[in-house]
């Protein structure tokens, strides 16, 4: 009993614990035996927790608490989000250590918030820490490299929100259909699925998707051919094919020395991911620079004397680029694409799409079954917002959402009206 007065008094102190009636009511449920299960690390906590009392107490699991227990328990519960039962958790596991003392609640504190990623050396240790780390009941990925980045970026998703995120309940490696938004499977990487019962969600399921995997040389392939048609493409002075791009971009470099490895055959099919996804971004950083036509041409006629103004399409496309090269070339002038200088581009390569639908899960657990069907589309003004985000970003405001929270996952700053349109559809974490 000291034990739990003890627990409950870490607890209960601590304002910053704050959660709703409707989510300590399903712990509650599940802990007196019932089948309501909803977070993954709850039901880990509560496993732990029914063990807990049966091997102090003497009761039997899930089966009669006594009520004296049942009075310290329930104040706790209604205080209970995922950061809480982490604290728990670990508060248990130290009580059976150091009970005498009680426990520096700073300790606690900020364990509960940060879970030390540990990389797998092999998918069963990856599969371990899947379930016991971040409580997914279900995980299976065959290429361990892709395991660990899935392990990383969930855990770091954990950290930044300081465990009040909600996340997976299983991770598969599957070849995905035509998905709800109509976009090419073999083009998407990943999606969220959550299933339903009467309009609640009961599970969200990570599906990499083994199609977009198997196709990433034909993708890479593709925006390679699109460079050289630009001339983007030249040879550096060692000889080896180098990318130029014609706007200023955070991971240039990296894009290069992902090439050079690529050409020699040494990147592995998480890296290629990651290198495909850096060709993308760069390719929309260049689409951003010009769709800013008029600023495009008024540069180059002001330093080359070519007036482009009237051209358009494809032919726009090649004059400005080649006049954009020369601009580096000659005169020292790289075009920039953001007006903000914070935008870092920070969520790239698989760790991005994983954030993204990271952000998703989250969203399905816990917004209302008609916002998640229906989501807001942007107005012509609010979509104009959401492009500093990404490209992508704009589509809805479900999507918007999550490009937003993996960016701010992956240090992104975002201007002062993103941000407001973010909370105003319902972000939480910065
Ligand atoms: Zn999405």
């Amino acid at each position: 009993m000291k034990i739990l007065q003890l627990l409950f008094k870490n607890v209960r102190n601590n304002s910053f614990f704050k959660q709703t009636w409707k989510e300590s009511k399903s712990i509650v449920d599940s802990i007196f035996g019932c089948s309501s299960k909803k977070n993954t690390i709850n039901r880990n906590f509560i496993n732990d927790f029914a063990e807990f009392l049966e091997k102090k107490n003497g009761m039997s699991k899930g089966g009669a608490i006594a009520e004296d227990t049942e009075e310290m328990i329930l104040p706790i519960l209604e205080n209970s989000s995922p950061k809480t039962m982490n604290l728990l958790h670990s508060t248990i596991k130290k009580m059976d250590l150091e009970i005498s003392d009680g426990i520096p609640f700073e300790l606690l504190e900020q364990e509960a918030r940060s879970i030390k990623f540990k990389k797998a050396k092999s998918i069963e240790e990856a599969t371990q820490y899947a379930k016991e780390q971040l409580g997914i009941n279900r995980f299976e990925v065959p290429d361990i490299e892709t395991a660990n980045q899935i392990n990383y970026s969930l855990t770091k998703a954990f950290n930044k929100t300081e465990g009040a995120i909600k996340g997976f309940d299983e991770v598969e490696y599957v070849a995905l259909g035509k998905n709800s938004k109509g976009l090419d499977p073999s083009r998407c990487p990943a999606e969220t699925h959550a299933v339903f019962k009467d309009q609640k969600v009961k599970k969200t399921v990570l599906r990499i998707n083994k199609t977009f995997f198997e196709n990433i040389d034909k993708s890479i392939n593709d925006e390679l051919t699109m460079l050289e048609e630009h001339g983007q493409i030249s040879k550096n002075k060692l000889g080896n094919n180098i990318i130029r791009l014609v706007a200023d971009y955070r991971y240039s470099n990296t894009l290069n020395r992902y090439y050079r490895l690529y050409q020699q055959g040494k990147l592995t099919q998480k890296a290629k991911v990651d290198f495909d996804s850096l060709l993308h971004n760069a390719m929309e950083e260049e689409r951003y620079v010009l769709s800013n036509k008029t600023s495009t041409c008024n540069i180059i006629k002001e330093y080359l004397g070519i007036d482009i103004s009237h051209l358009s399409g494809k032919e726009y496309i090649t004059k400005a680029k080649q006049g954009l090269l020369e601009l580096q070339d000659n005169h020292n002038i790289i075009a920039c694409a953001r007006e903000n200088p914070l935008k870092q581009n920070g969520a790239v390569g698989l760790d991005g799409y994983i954030l993204h639908e990271q952000g998703h899960s989250d969203c399905f657990k816990r917004m209302s079954y008609n916002k998640l069907k229906s989501p807001h589309k942007f107005s012509d003004e609010e979509a104009h917002i959401a492009r500093e985000v990404s490209e992508y970003a704009p589509f809805d405001s479900s999507e918007f959402l999550q490009e937003t929270f993996a960016g701010l996952m992956s240090g992104d700053k975002y201007s002062s009206p993103t941000m407001s349109l973010y909370f105003k559809n319902g972000g939480l974490y910065t």
